[in-house]
């Protein structure tokens, strides 16, 4: 166990998803934070997939990768941010994993011959992951954060894992609900009684709230403060208003403003030990926010397109923030424009897009002061994405390639420039003459098998970088970790002929076997860069990325001429 005085803060949803629960635990683990106490935060995912690897992007959002390699949800993403620090796997959970180790253990005979049930034995392995994660983090509050809404079937039990550490500790643990108060256009007035049927149904389960984050588009006022207060047995000063806002990075400083870090601190009955220093991030929060900063316009060309602009920022979440960071670092404001590959391909004129093929798709992405291909897989926009690079490259448009981004553009030079017309990846053409990008050796086994589940190569890898090179010059220095997940390398049986071509492999592993960042020099191309790995998965408001800054220098430099 841990610290006998441990705190243990809930962070559960109320009326609907999607308001920003994660972005509320990671405002509250920073402001704790910078209060002087150590934190960990938690995210419990209800579904039964063992990670978030295996799901679609436009399902559930963007797989975020940890340092260890685990597939998360994109929330854990926003902890790392907000936090400014890695996280581990002991921090994540899903019910795949609570019920996989509860089966793997009844399988071995763990339970001693007893009928393993719900209650107690999943429950218990819920509470005792919650406990790792506070041992492992050393921290004094833990911020679990329970995804989904209070009344879903798939969280209750989570919530009464909650119920019963609070019932065994009621002075260490505090439950914040974040709820929607929407103001209907024609009432034009805010209406508290989903709220109230959210806490009602949170009750239910044997927990009363003690704060309430009210999400709106509008700040709550007093009269509806009162009124939640009365019908949800709140104190108002714990309803704490959260409008809409332009950033979520805004947060934070919004809740210090309405002291919701004392008023943590006080019901858990803990000192106030420094005054808060948010400093290094209001600078941030004010260049990120600033409307009069002169504006770069990027083009993310994408193929998760089919379900709205909504979808599309959830499924490339990491890389618009690290495109926010940079641009912020550079007193930019950025523009993002999502390019659906598939209206880039030449071939033209079929039902599913390719509208754009030849001169007009070279005019439309002209306009623009730099393109990024994100990461990806499978198909669909392929043509339409290596058309993209083929015009960057030729056009002189600040390019960089993330993942995918890079193998194509390898696909493209070799193509284009090497003359290898069948030059292509194995992901899309098995029997490819000229299989540029393949995949890895110990991968097709996992192929064959069907084992795509946790398996690709994922997590941190060491990238030494070569001198006098684009890469070296943007993170000065020659050894770097960045985060993987992918199955395909450059084909090593290719990179002579491309370095040959002027190809510059300017980051490799430590044996020099895997290329994991390609490049022009700078004396062909203003940046024309990808890498094997995601840099936007360790970008941080306080650490901008050192590629994503020089990518959005040279897109700044082309607006400029
Ligand atoms: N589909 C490619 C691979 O598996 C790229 C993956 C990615 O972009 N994350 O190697």
């Amino acid at each position: 166990m841990g610290r006998e005085d441990h705190k243990y803060i809930f962070v559960l949803g109320g009326v609907m998803s999607g308001v920003g629960k994660g972005v509320v635990a990671s405002s509250i683990g920073l402001l704790l934070q910078q209060k002087g106490y150590p934190v960990n935060l938690v995210k419990i995912d209800p579904y039964l997939n063992v990670d978030a690897g295996t799901m679609n992007p436009t399902e559930h959002g963007e797989t975020f990768v940890l340092r260890s390699g685990l597939e998360t949800d994109q929330d854990m993403g926003n902890y790392e941010r907000f936090l400014n620090r890695d996280l581990s796997n002991q921090d994540y959970m899903t019910s795949g994993m609570v019920y996989r180790s509860v089966i793997e253990r009844e399988r071995a005979l763990g339970y001693g011959g007893k009928c393993v049930e719900t209650i107690p034995h999943v429950r218990d392995e819920i509470l005792n992951r919650i406990e790792a994660s506070a041992v492992g983090n050393d921290s004094r509050v833990s911020i679990i954060e329970i995804g989904g809404t209070v009344g879903d079937f798939q969280n209750a039990l989570f919530i009464e894992a909650a119920r019963v550490l609070k019932m065994q500790r009621p002075d260490d643990v505090l439950f914040v609900m974040v709820s929607y108060l929407p103001v209907p256009g024609t009432l034009g007035e805010m209406k508290t009684k989903p709220t109230q049927s959210a806490v009602r149904a949170l009750n239910s389960y044997g927990v009363q709230p003690d704060f309430i984050v009210a999400r709106s588009t509008h700040e709550i006022d007093e009269k509806r403060k009162e009124k939640l207060a009365i019908s949800c047995s709140v104190r108002p000063d714990r309803i704490i208003a959260a409008p809409d806002i332009k950033s979520i990075y805004e947060v934070p400083l919004n809740f210090e403003r309405e002291h919701l870090d004392k008023l943590l601190l006080d019901a858990l009955r803990l000192p106030e030990k420094n005054k808060s220093t948010l400093a290094a991030w209001k600078k941030f929060v004010t260049a990120a926010t600033n409307v009069k900063a002169k504006e770069v316009h990027i083009a993310i060309v994408g193929k998760y397109f089919d379900t709205g602009d909504f979808v599309l920022s959830d499924a490339y979440l990491s890389v618009i923030e690290a495109i926010k960071f940079s641009a912020a670092k550079l007193n930019r404001k950025p523009k993002i424009s999502w390019v659906n590959a598939k209206d880039l391909s030449a071939e033209g004129g079929s039902a599913s897009g390719g509208r754009k093929g030849g001169a007009s798709a070279a005019a439309a992405l002209a306009k623009f002061d730099g393109i990024i291909v994100p990461g990806g897989f499978g198909e669909t926009g392929i043509e339409g994405k290596i058309k993209a690079i083929q015009l960057a490259r030729e056009k002189k448009i600040p390019y960089f390639g993330l993942c995918y981004g890079m193998q194509l553009m390898v696909v493209e030079y070799a193509r284009n420039v090497l003359g290898i017309k069948d030059a292509h990846t194995t992901e899309i053409k098995k029997t490819a003459a000229d299989p540029v990008v393949d995949v890895m050796l110990e991968q097709k086994k996992h192929i064959a098998d069907n084992k795509y589940g946790g398996t690709m190569r994922l997590g941190v890898y060491p990238c030494y970088l070569k001198k006098g090179t684009t890469a070296r010059a943007a993170y000065k220095k020659e050894l770097v970790e960045e985060r993987h997940r992918h199955r395909y390398e450059i084909n090593p049986k290719y990179i002579k002929q491309l370095e040959d071509a002027g190809l510059v492999f300017s980051g490799t592993s430590p044996d020099s076997i895997l290329m994991e960042i390609a490049e022009l020099p700078k004396s062909v191309h203003p940046f024309m860069l990808g890498t094997q790995f995601h840099p936007e998965l360790q970008a941080r408001p306080l650490a901008p990325h050192p590629l994503f800054t020089e990518f959005l220098k040279a897109a700044i430099t082309r607006k400029k001429k």
